[in-house]
């Protein structure tokens, strides 16, 4: 078994011969298959080129992401908890250093994911770790692009990981679009991790939410309206988007509620 990396949204695919003929992340309407058509890189290829960084944002909360940028360019985040580690999102490189350092951390307990577009390399960190549950919505089982028997399916809207570290399934962008509540982030105050299940824009303490983004299909207002007062009932104060530029370093609930209803104003005017 051969594993193939999608260039353009870095996904893994299994094959026995030769690369996939497409990837259906990038099929999918919310993505896009770039203008040169599709293209794999080999694991091997891609482990001899790139790398990972590793930053801390605050106590207990590290960004891990991947050198030169592949794909979708997102960062994984590492939450360190007394109670275990958890990884959300993921990139689709682990290098032995990273893997290494996380190892001497204590290892991860769970790998959750805010939805189909950053599952990328999350079985062969999975692997390379021991094993770890990867936990998905089974709304978004059938966008797994490399199966395993590591994943482990969960229903409802809520599933608490470890003590203090909640699952919430907020659906939008895809049924299965979770973000992740730290309680102890943010100097206790809480934090939400979201990847683009709520995406921060770049104007300051503003957020959006959309069906695609890069093809610009937005949501329904009953979808916004109905993720704001999900919202609306987690304690937090900071969130952290999928890239290192998408912070709210504090106010972030109100950010929340008040770009909903900016984004609901203008699809009901
Ligand atoms: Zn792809």
């Amino acid at each position: 078994m051969s594993i193939w990396i999608c260039r353009a949204c870095g996904a893994h695919s299994e094959s026995r011969s030769g690369p996939p003929p497409k990837c259906s992340i990038c099929d999918d309407e919310r993505q896009f298959v770039p203008e040169g058509g599709q293209e794999w890189i080999a694991r091997e290829t891609l482990a001899s080129t790139h790398s990972n960084d590793w930053t801390e944002l605050e106590p207990n909360l590290i960004s891990i992401g991947v050198s030169p940028a592949i794909g979708i360019g997102q960062r994984a985040l590492l939450v360190l908890s007394s109670h275990g580690n958890v990884l959300w999102d993921c990139v689709p490189v682990l290098d032995r250093k990273t893997r290494d350092r996380i190892l001497e951390l204590g290892g991860i307990k769970a790998i959750c994911l805010s939805h189909p577009h950053f599952y990328t390399g999350m079985v062969e960190w999975s692997e390379a770790l021991g094993g770890v549950p990867i936990l998905l919505p089974q709304a978004d089982l059938v966008y797994v692009t490399r199966t395993s028997e590591h994943i482990r399916p969960w229903l409802g809207d809520r599933y608490e990981v470890l003590p203090g570290i909640t699952l919430h399934r907020l659906g939008g962008h895809f049924e299965g679009s979770c973000v992740l509540e730290w309680e102890a982030g943010a100097e206790q105050n809480g934090a939400l991790l979201v990847g683009d299940t709520i995406q921060v824009v770049p104007a300051k303490g503003w957020v959006s939410f959309m069906y695609s983004f890069p093809n610009l299909i937005p949501l329904p207002a009953r979808e916004v309206r109905r993720i704001a007062s999900r919202v609306a009932d987690i304690r937090f104060d900071r969130i952290y988007g999928a890239w290192k530029e998408k912070v709210i370093s504090s106010k972030a609930r109100e950010s929340v509620a008040r770009s909903a209803e900016r984004y609901i104003r203008r699809l009901e005017s």
